[in-house]
């Protein structure tokens, strides 16, 4: 017979965002929300943990990121690049080798932020480059599993330092290595101003996604038309290989930087071919019209890129801050849209990251955090510390503190 009083966890004294009626309680049982007990209905024989009036939100995603290049865990250090994305491609090559704290431990260190901060998944981008090999990926292969109680994780292998240009079929083979090491998803970066060969790049990176069943996150920093003849080439072969629904572009500044007809023509090659929208709300960049995008049907969805590392000193791992600086380059003030904006810091980004049965209903996984915030607006506005966090029905986190 199941031990009832080992697995279930009756949480009590919170708050749903839906603003629904007050005293209803969260029965946990076997890692999954069992029941929403309305305030009517008695305590089940269970443990309970008080949430001390706090709001109950689903797990954050961290849509794209860079475990590997994080330098959370060592001391500070300035940032060493030139203002160039080539200077920072080889600052990496630099730098990073010689850190004197590993790739798993510094990814751990910038996982367990994120998982305070209430993040349940992520997807990272890892350098796959001639000089790296695979060791970056080993390192947060390492980091996933051991965190896999508290965060899930997909994985891309990124090129980093170009493909063409990198060595071409040499650098193929060593990113279908990498899936075949554990990647989940094929990486790209600028086929035009990086490799100078969009076609080399992108047929060699979905032919690889095409051999192994897996999806494609391709950076796309490039400005202006030169971008824009990229996104279509990457929409076309989406579309081409039947891969709609599991390629996504991440930036993509220059649907920022051509006119509203343009974007509205991009948007609607993008919704046909179902390809996604990663943003970290374009620092430095023109941002995309995330909500021409959105109202268009492209999917869009949000993570923090660099956080502290070697190209950026800024963040910590907050999805909810990052809404906050998307929302605040976006103009949005509104509480309809600010809900919207939530949405593409969780449930948006789970759905493109193929995470089922995401949210606060019966049935689902038990991944969600309280805050002390009045209600989701609130929370992104003011991105007030983490209560508690729980991941699988498990408490993963306390006060913005990981728990061991
Ligand atoms: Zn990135």
């Amino acid at each position: 017979m199941r031990n009832a009083q080992e697995k279930d966890l009756l949480l009590t004294n919170l708050r749903l965002p839906d603003g629904g009626p007050p005293g209803r309680r969260i029965l946990i049982r076997e890692g999954r929300i069992a029941e929403i007990l309305p305030a009517a209905a008695p305590d089940p024989a269970a443990p309970t943990m008080d949430l001390c009036g706090e709001l109950v939100l689903p797990g954050l995603v961290d849509g794209h990121m860079h475990l590997d290049k994080t330098l959370f865990g060592l001391p500070w250090i300035p940032h060493a690049a030139e203002p160039f994305r080539m200077s920072r491609i080889e600052n990496d090559q630099n730098m990073l080798p010689s850190l004197p704290l590993n790739t798993a431990s510094r990814a751990g260190e910038l996982l367990r932020r994120c998982v305070a901060n209430g993040t349940a998944h992520v997807r990272s981008h890892v350098d796959i480059t001639p000089a790296f090999g695979l060791s970056a990926l080993e390192g947060v292969l390492e980091a996933k599993q051991a965190h896999a109680h508290a965060v899930t994780m997909q994985i891309v292998a990124f090129p980093q330092a170009g493909v063409v240009r990198a060595g071409g079929q040499k650098m193929l083979d060593l990113l279908d290595a990498a899936i075949r090491a554990g990647a989940d998803l094929v990486g790209g970066i600028d086929p035009c101003e990086v490799d100078r060969d969009p076609k080399g790049q992108l047929d060699g990176i979905f032919d690889i996604a095409g051999r192994h069943g897996v999806g494609v996150d391709i950076h796309l920093h490039e400005p202006g038309e030169m971008g824009l003849f990229s996104l279509q080439e990457i929409c076309l072969r989406a579309k081409a290989l039947g891969m709609q629904e599991r390629v996504t572009v991440s930036h993509g500044f220059c649907l920022g930087g051509v006119k509203e007809s343009k974007q509205a023509a991009a948007a609607a090659m993008m919704a046909e071919a179902g390809v996604a929208l990663a943003t970290h709300g374009a620092g430095g960049s023109t941002l995309p019209p995330l909500m021409l995008l959105r109202r268009a049907g492209v999917r869009v969805f949000c993570g923090n890129d660099d956080i502290r590392d070697t190209w950026s000193p800024y963040g910590n791992a907050d999805m909810l801050e990052r809404a906050a600086v998307i929302g605040w380059r976006e103009d949005i003030r509104h509480d309809d849209l600010l809900a919207e904006l939530f949405a593409m810091a969780s449930s948006g980004g789970a759905e493109v990251l193929g995470v089922a049965d995401h949210g606060i209903a019966p049935g689902n996984p038990a991944h969600f955090f309280t805050i002390a915030a009045e209600n989701v607006a609130d929370a992104i506005g003011r991105h007030p510390l983490r209560g508690k966090v729980f991941h699988a029905g498990r408490l993963v986190a306390s006060r913005g503190e990981w728990v061991a």
